[in-house]
């Protein structure tokens, strides 16, 4: 412990000190992550010496063996899937609280997604164990079936069996917490202007609009301006989560301010430094369609606004290299020609979240080349959108061809395929790319090495027109494989 309080202290080369983690609790409802937010604040001794916490600020501090910890405290169902894509977002670090006796259920699942998606850490907390007598076999296998690998287990995630309810593992999972915070070197700059995410507002008539905030870089003092995307002020008042005024607060402290004039939105980040209102500047001017070859352009559709809010929170933190992504529009509701209209005329994909695809837009959408992504789950969203990125910049199609039926594969290098061709021109001895159906990433390459039209060797078909084509891949070709001519 020591060492932790040495490197806590320190300030690094280059300014910058080390702060708490932010820490969201996740998981399905009723799987105790009220419970295990209670039994923490009530074991705080910060809020027993303030004779418990009165006011609900969205988060509270405690201290575990000298170490801070900030946690996002989401009282009931509906603030918290409020948080979900947020939490993920403001989090530092998340535990997934797994009841031992269910193990993964939806919103498990669901949580994962979401953790996975914004590469957010996380320690499986499992659950209840004085229900199953400390048996969290079941928790255990359900997590590797949803794909998180737990350490001993062929994977790095890090897991506690816990009882929220008597307390039992519940240090030991603060241990883990602070394990995880050190691997990630969280850090801050103290002369940055402050910043930080809003986690709730309100308006009182005498004080004006008020927010609970989780400071996340800067020093926050009072008398600073504020802004958000929505609203401004200043930092009349300045409270800590205990309810106590303050001068100043660091990261990763919660704190109460004071002073907005209008209501800043729950989610939105706040600077002490004008923030650019870059989506407002969008949709006033048209948006700018530049063909240039660096810019993803997407229109999110939704089934809800939450779930286009989860979306669009999910896929900001999309791995894109040197990329950028803009989201033309978001909308709820299916996919409809409308859409397809815009995202021919802005040359832009669709990507859909627990929507359908109305039957005139996926005719319009296989007329133009554009690609409509659909999903239940945000994951493969997140992953056909980081494909989407891998192809910005590439040549445009000169050519495609649907496989319709396959013929003769007994030679990968001489595989005799049937097809229609679906895009401009197809040729012989041209390299094409091949995409599998309902995929977005390339599966693999060949070459065409002849072409027939009812009998007769040809050099070229157009649009519409049905072809024999002999090729070699080392793919084998599957019926509703698309082949693609970039050059
Ligand atoms: P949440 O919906 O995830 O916030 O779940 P809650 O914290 O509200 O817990 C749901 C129910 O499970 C409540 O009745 C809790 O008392 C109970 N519960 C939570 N943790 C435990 C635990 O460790 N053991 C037992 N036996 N019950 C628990």
């Amino acid at each position: 412990m020591a060492k932790h309080l040495k490197a806590n202290n320190a300030i690094t080369a280059s300014g910058m000190k080390p702060r708490p983690p932010v820490v969201v609790i996740m998981g399905h409802v009723d799987h105790g992550k009220t419970t295990l937010l209670d039994h923490i604040r009530k074991a705080n001794v910060a809020a027993r010496e303030a004779g418990g916490i009165t006011q609900a600020v969205g988060a509270y501090e405690i201290i575990h063996n000298t170490r801070k910890i900030t946690f996002i405290d989401t009282p009931g169902h509906e603030a918290f899937s409020k948080m979900r894509s947020r939490g993920a977002e403001v989090a530092d670090l998340a535990v997934l609280v797994v009841a031992a006796d269910e193990g993964v259920k939806p919103q498990t699942k669901e949580a994962i997604d979401i953790l996975l998606a914004a590469k957010t850490p996380f320690i499986a907390a499992i659950n209840k164990i004085d229900r199953t007598g400390g048996n969290i076999d079941k928790a255990k296998n359900d997590l590797a079936t949803a794909g998180v690998f737990l350490e001993g287990y062929g994977g790095q995630v890090s897991f506690h069996g816990i009882s929220a309810k008597t307390g039992e593992g519940v240090n030991e999972l603060l241990d883990l917490i602070i394990l995880a915070a050190d691997l990630e070197g969280l850090t801050f700059d103290p002369a940055a202007p402050a910043s930080g995410y809003i986690l709730e507002s309100s308006h009182d008539s005498r004080r004006g609009g008020e927010a609970s905030v989780i400071v996340k870089n800067g020093t926050l003092r009072r008398g600073a301006n504020i802004y958000t995307k929505t609203a401004s002020g200043k930092v009349k008042i300045l409270e800590n989560f205990l309810g106590k005024t303050v001068n100043e607060l660091e990261p990763s402290a919660p704190a109460l301010i004071m002073g907005f004039e209008g209501l800043p939105q729950v989610g939105e980040e706040f600077s002490t430094e004008p923030i650019v209102r870059a989506e407002a500047k969008k949709s006033a001017a048209k948006p700018v369609l530049k063909k240039s070859d660096r810019v993803l352009h997407l229109i999110l559709k939704a089934s809800d606004a939450g779930s286009l809010e989860a979306l669009s929170a999910v896929l900001k933190a999309v791995d894109r290299g040197d990329k950028e992504l803009r989201v033309l529009e978001e909308s709820v509701g299916d996919v409809t020609d409308g859409d397809l209209n815009n995202a021919i005329a802005m040359n832009s994909h669709i990507i859909g979240f627990k929507v359908k695809v109305q039957k005139g837009a996926r005719n319009l959408a296989e007329a133009h080349g554009v690609k409509i992504v659909t999903s239940e789950i945000i994951y493969d969203l997140v992953k056909a959108v980081e494909e989407f990125f891998k192809t910005v910049g590439q040549p445009p199609a000169m050519g495609e061809l649907e496989v319709l039926a396959v013929f003769n594969q007994k030679k990968m290098s001489e595989q005799l395929v049937g097809g229609r061709v679906t895009l401009g021109n197809f040729r012989t001895k041209a390299s094409f790319e091949i995409v599998h159906a309902g995929q977005t990433t390339v599966a693999g390459h060949g070459k065409v090495l002849g072409l027939r039209e009812k009998k007769n060797e040809i050099n070229s078909a157009d649009l519409g027109h049905e072809i024999g084509v002999l090729l070699n891949s080392s793919v084998a070709m599957q019926v509703g494989d698309k082949l693609i001519i970039r050059k």
